[in-house]
């Protein structure tokens, strides 16, 4: 008998009909033997209703409201599913995140799971029951609600399966699998059997939004067996695995991107020791994430100062930038929020020269200029003009053949 977790995302409990969908195929996996925890999503379009509902009332809502507000998006849909599954005769409770103690930090809005007490969950797998969870939700340690950041049901859904050592964590959602790239955007797209937990993380904090970074990052803190399948077709879907075998690993197993990427130029800054810091100071200290950093050579006494942030940040980083060009004395602030950032990922680039340079090249015959560049020992991501989104990243999946199958990707799985 296996302890199986499922994670259904907003697309697949996104109407009554499709509620009963999934109250189906969990019968069906109950009914091979399986012990079952559902962990589900708000329906589809949702989260959104309330974030926006929400600005309705207060533009800039308190964010201890704002959480227990989208903590209802889920717990409509537990109780949905429990009755369609009761109706079917499975017995079944949902319970929302602070029901089954998911213990989170205070951080509203992008809270962290610190722990979970699982023995509500056990005891009612011991009666039979299908246990059905709220995702995206949990508490602090003062009671309050919290949510985990956006697509935070993954993430829900992998910490419950490392707390019951499940047999395997499923996430069923509206593709059947990951793919080389977002098939909405490259319909040659395909599906892969398998990803090394490294990629996995690459492509979700690159971009890809299939499954949430933090769920990948604790899937690899404890080894959970995770997949991630289509809740409309049976299908093998993507193994996220742990181990790797660079010699016959393809060079390239996926593209990502992002949409939500502005860039903030400083010209003319000192060249001296502790100008960088500085800057960086005063953007962090407004809480703003820095992405990509580029500093120029100097020349006259004085260097250029780049960097990338989240476009929702952008206005505020300017403003914060204007004042320490003030101190700094530097020359001017420029910025562009319409840039996006292309990367591709793969673990055979370690061992594989010439990545770089055939990215490149494919996006100059494209006529697309590079603005940006950073590398890591598995990815390397370019900031280009956000026209060319669809275009780049089109070119670049076919000139790294990622949609015919990798010979290496067959022996792999
Ligand atoms: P859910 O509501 O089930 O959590 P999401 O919308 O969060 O679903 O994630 C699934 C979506 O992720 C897909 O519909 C697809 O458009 C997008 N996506 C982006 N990159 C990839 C990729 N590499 N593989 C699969 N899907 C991707
Ligand atoms: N409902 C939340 C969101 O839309 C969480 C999730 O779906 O994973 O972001
Ligand atoms: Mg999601």
């Amino acid at each position: 008998m296996a302890l199986l977790v499922q994670k259904y995302g907003g697309t697949s409990v996104g109407s009554p009909e499709r509620i009963n969908t999934v109250a189906k195929r969990v019968a069906r996996s109950r009914a091979a033997g399986n012990d079952m925890v559902v962990v589900l999503s708000a329906m589809s379009g949702e989260t959104d209703r309330l974030i926006n509902l929400a600005r309705s009332v207060n533009p800039e809502p308190p964010a201890r409201e704002l959480d227990v507000l989208l903590a209802t998006g889920e717990q409509t849909t537990i109780a949905l599913l429990s009755m369609a599954l009761e109706r079917d005769g499975v017995p079944a409770r949902s319970y929302t995140g602070s029901q089954v103690h998911i213990l989170t930090d205070n951080a509203h809005g992008k809270a962290r799971i610190l722990g979970i007490d699982d023995k509500r969950v056990r005891d009612d797998l011991k009666k039979g029951r299908v246990v059905v969870v709220a995702g995206f939700q949990g508490v602090d340690e003062e009671g309050n609600i919290t949510t985990l950041g956006r697509g935070g049901s993954d993430t829900t859904a992998v910490a419950m399966a490392a707390a019951l050592k499940a047999d395997e964590c499923q996430i069923y959602t509206d593709v059947d699998g990951v793919y080389t790239t977002d098939p909405r955007i490259v319909p040659e797209a395909r599906r892969l059997d398998r990803v090394t937990v490294e990629e996995m993380l690459e492509l979700a904090s690159l971009g890809a939004k299939v499954l949430q970074i933090r769920s990948v990052e604790f899937a690899g803190k404890y080894k959970v067996p995770l997949r991630v399948l289509s809740s409309f077709e049976e299908g093998p879907g993507t193994l996220i695995t742990y181990e790797e075998d660079e010699m016959e690993a393809p060079l390239i197993s996926g593209i990502a991107f992002n949409r939500d990427e502005a860039k903030l130029t400083i010209r003319g800054v000192p060249d001296r020791p502790g100008i960088a810091s500085h800057i960086l100071e005063a953007i962090a200290k407004a809480n703003i994430n820095v992405d990509m950093i580029v500093q120029n050579v100097g020349a006259d006494g004085t260097t250029d100062f780049t960097f990338t942030a989240h476009r929702a940040d952008y206005k505020k980083a300017m403003d914060i930038l204007r004042l320490v060009a003030g101190q700094l004395k530097a020359k001017e602030v420029v910025g562009d929020d319409k840039i996006v950032k292309i990367s591709v990922i793969g673990v055979g680039m370690r061992s594989h020269a010439g990545i770089a340079s055939r990215m490149f090249q494919t996006l100059a015959d494209e006529g697309i200029n590079i603005q940006m560049i950073s590398t890591s020992e598995i990815k390397i991501s370019v900031v280009v003009e956000e026209k060319y989104l669809e275009l780049g990243v089109r070119a670049l999946h076919s000139a790294f053949g990622l949609e015919k199958a990798a010979p290496n990707n067959a022996q792999r799985g």
